[in-house]
């Protein structure tokens, strides 16, 4: 237990031994598990073997043994699309895993493409259209390459901004504008048209959630960490970043179950004006949990968390950072709960402070 709450208090990361793995496993197989029970666990990647930016890069090795350890547990790997598809269909459930890909780097072409392929995994790939071509980014033949191998290609905004730091009254049309812009850019170059966005820098709020849907999305990525359950928000699904800060983790993570949350309040990722220390609070299933081992974390201090309301099967609790969230840009609050199988599940909140520039 000391090891999990030096790693969650240093770095947000989570972990679990290999017996917990091997439970999640078995519990994901059962064919006792109905369509409700169905989860998808998300990956996203930047760069690849490229050491240059340690805190968006994966090693060759680390992500090939990545893909390695998909393959021998037996994963169905989906595209985001497929993946959302799963959620609500009728096919049996499976352990799911999706790898997504932000921004469109070239060392993705060069060192990731080629080991997607010897795996015969598929992937989605998120670009920002208007850099496509320049400096270190594919350009657009390397994405039709890409795009005619098993490679989803989703909307990540044109100009990949900083929508949050927008007033109102501009961050909505600059938004759809700059989603509508990237479709019609990736549909002249690639001639698709993509179902899924990511968020850039993970940063969104309800009205542009509406947007997308508006739009015809069929789902949109975000940043903080989590897993995705039938239940859960197709509009706003949680993956776990793989740098090489995490790399090491990635079973750990693969073997993550969701923390079902019914209600929360408040749902904007904008930390309101009147508080420096957000109160969060959740309504959340606690089926097979043991509530009493219940954590909460917050990035860069403590967290404080406060039980308002239990019932036999659901809790209501407030999750609240004891110092004020004045330095960094993004906060996540995690709360982590193990259940009486030795599983492990994981729900996070993002807050965006978007004074911090
Ligand atoms: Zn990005």
């Amino acid at each position: 237990m000391n090891r999990i709450l030096i790693l969650l208090s240093s770095a947000l990361l989570f972990t679990c031994n290999s017996q917990q793995a091997k439970n999640t496993a078995q519990t994901h197989s059962s064919t006792e598990k109905t369509k409700n029970d169905k989860e998808v666990v998300c990956f996203v990647y930047h760069r690849f073997g490229d050491s240059r930016f340690p805190s968006t890069n994966i090693s060759i090795e680390d992500f090939k043994n990545h893909l390695i350890w998909l393959a021998e547990n037996k994963y169905q790997v989906l595209n985001l699309s497929e993946a959302i598809e799963y959620l609500s269909n009728d096919t049996p459930v499976k352990k799911t895993a999706v790898i997504t890909i932000d921004d469109g780097y070239k060392s993705f072409f060069n060192n990731g493409l080629p080991l997607l392929n010897q795996y015969q995994f598929p992937a989605t790939l998120f670009i920002n259209t208007e850099t496509v071509g320049a400096g270190d980014y594919m350009n657009w033949d390397e994405l039709k390459v890409a795009n005619k191998q098993k490679i989803e290609i989703g909307n990540h905004t044109h100009s990949h901004d900083y929508f949050l730091n927008k007033e109102p009254s501009q961050r909505y049309t600059h938004f759809e504008n700059d989603i509508r812009t990237a479709q019609q850019l990736i549909t002249e170059h690639l001639g698709v048209v993509p179902k899924v966005l990511a968020y850039p820098y993970g940063e969104f709020d309800q009205k542009m959630k509406d947007i997308i849907k508006s739009m015809g999305f069929i789902g949109a990525a975000a940043q903080n960490s989590g897993v995705l359950n039938s239940i859960g928000d197709t509009y706003q699904i949680p993956r776990f970043p793989m740098s090489e800060n995490y790399a090491k983790m990635f079973e750990e993570k693969a073997t993550m179950q969701a923390l079902k949350v019914i209600k929360k309040i408040p749902e904007e990722n904008l930390i309101p004006h009147a508080t420096n220390k957000p109160l969060l609070t959740l309504t959340i299933d606690t089926e097979g949990l043991l509530t009493d081992q219940l954590q909460c974390f917050v990035q860069g201090g403590k967290c404080t968390l406060h039980i308002i309301e239990r019932t036999s099967n659901q809790m209501t609790l407030t999750l609240q950072s004891t110092h004020d969230l004045t330095t960094r840009r993004r906060t996540l609050y995690t709360l982590t709960v193990p259940d009486s199988t030795g599983n492990w599940h994981w729900f996070s909140h993002l807050w965006v402070n978007n004074s911090v520039k």
